[in-house]
């Protein structure tokens, strides 16, 4: 039996020929590159460097920034089909390529000053250098303006002190954009964002985190150690760095739904695959109606997460607001992940706890779609926000 291609069956308009050649391409390296490797990757933790490499010179990690700086000058849509993808095979990588163009690389680029995008964004559109973004500090996730980081004015420089925690290539970035206090009187909007430089005086990388999941994504401690940063490396205007970081964060989240509905779709396919495979009562699993629940809750979960985050991204690529769009797809996208995980271990029986089997990994990775970018707990508190906002009192 042919096994049915469940995905991007259903989206609210139908894929342009553009949208099916990215999709393809993506697709069939992900298959080809990825695929065979996944679990050497896992289990040494390394980041795979050469793919990342190859993605870069296929224009992957440049998604979003437009073509005279290197990028493939496209919109969220074909972001989130190239992170969908990934996700089916491998979602650390699709994590480390999210980040990499939805964070360090987009904040440069959308509020950088024409100097710093010549100088930078070349290097990371190209994947010459990883982009790093460091918002995250040991007593300051969800409560991210309670930053302790420290950027004190000097002569033609910032001197930084302080640290960051749980950064996306805090080991293998070379170029990170690292928010840090430069008026504490003004509380978030005394915040500031920097451009660093990996080999600039006291910018250490420190431990490198040994997780759950996403094991081939380097997730670093940095250290700034009264560190000299240029004045011209500041991004935009002191004080702006705190909303410059939310308005990265929100576009962050649509790339998080989208790697969740990727993620999930591989546990439908694997689940899918297995359940007609494996006899149990002289059956196919894919017989007993049991199973068939399971698989067509996955499938239907998947498909509305689908929507909202195609939905998301489609109102991000016409410049509507997105604070909520983006915070619901991303809510609703990793819980359905997380329970498609579930249930996608349960169908596989004891085999899904052993590592030959795909769902093994998805398993422990979704739950990164839970927490990164904002918890489920601070989604709801986004969404509930933006909807007293738009009730009268
Ligand atoms: C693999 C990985 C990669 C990451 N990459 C990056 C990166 O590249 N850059 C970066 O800056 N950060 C990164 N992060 C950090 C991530 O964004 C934070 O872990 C996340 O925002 C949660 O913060 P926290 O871990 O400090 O948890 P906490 O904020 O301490 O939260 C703990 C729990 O309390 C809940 N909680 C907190 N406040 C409230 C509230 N007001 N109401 C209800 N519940 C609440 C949370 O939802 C959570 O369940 C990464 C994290 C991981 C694990």
């Amino acid at each position: 039996m042919e096994i049915a291609d469940f995905s991007q069956k259903s989206f609210l308009t139908e894929l342009t020929e553009n949208e099916i050649i990215i999709r393809d391409t993506i697709r069939d390296f992900a298959e080809k590159n990825i695929r065979p490797f996944i679990m050497d990757y896992d289990e040494s933790q390394k980041f795979p460097m050469e793919i990342i490499k190859q993605l870069g010179e296929l224009g992957f990690l440049g998604v979003l920034i437009p073509e005279e700086f290197g990028g493939a000058g496209l919109g969220c849509q074909e972001f989130c089909l190239v992170i969908e993808e990934l996700a089916k095979v491998d979602p650390s990588i699709a994590l480390s390529v999210a980040a990499h163009n939805g964070l360090g690389t987009n904040h440069i680029y959308l509020f950088g000053n024409d100097l710093q995008r010549k100088k930078y964004l070349p290097y990371l559109t190209s994947g010459k250098k990883i982009a790093a973004w460091g918002l995250t500090e040991s007593s300051s996730g969800s409560d991210a303006a309670g930053l302790k980081s420290v950027a004190e004015k000097k002569d033609g420089y910032y001197l930084l002190n302080g640290g960051k925690t749980f950064t996306t290539h805090g080991t293998v970035g070379e170029i990170a954009v690292v928010m840090a206090i430069t008026d504490k009187s003004k509380g978030k909007k005394g915040i500031s964002a920097f451009i660093l430089e990996k080999g600039m005086e006291g910018f250490i990388a420190g431990k490198k985190e040994n997780k759950l999941g996403m094991r081939a994504s380097d997730t670093t401690q940095l250290v700034f150690e009264n560190c000299r940063v240029p004045e011209e490396n500041l991004i935009g205007n002191k004080g702006e760095g705190y909303e410059q970081a939310m308005k990265v964060l929100a576009g962050g989240r649509i790339s998080i739904a989208a790697l969740s509905v990727g993620l999930a779709q591989g546990c439908l396919d694997a689940s899918v695959k297995y359940g007609n495979q494996r006899m149990q009562f002289e059956k196919k699993l894919n017989q007993f109606q049991a199973i068939q629940f399971k698989l067509a809750d996955m499938a239907v979960n998947i498909e509305a997460a689908r929507m909202l985050t195609y939905r998301a991204a489609n109102l991000k690529d016409n410049g509507r607001p997105i604070k909520k769009e983006a915070a619901s797809a991303k809510l609703f996208a990793s819980e359905i992940a997380e329970k498609a995980a579930s249930e996608a271990v349960q169908i596989h029986g004891g085999y899904g706890f052993i590592k030959e089997f795909p769902v093994e990994k998805f398993y422990r990775d979704v739950k990164l779609c839970t927490i990164g970018e904002g918890t489920s707990e601070i989604q709801r508190i986004v969404i509930a926000k933006e909807l007293f906002k738009s009730i009268p009192d």
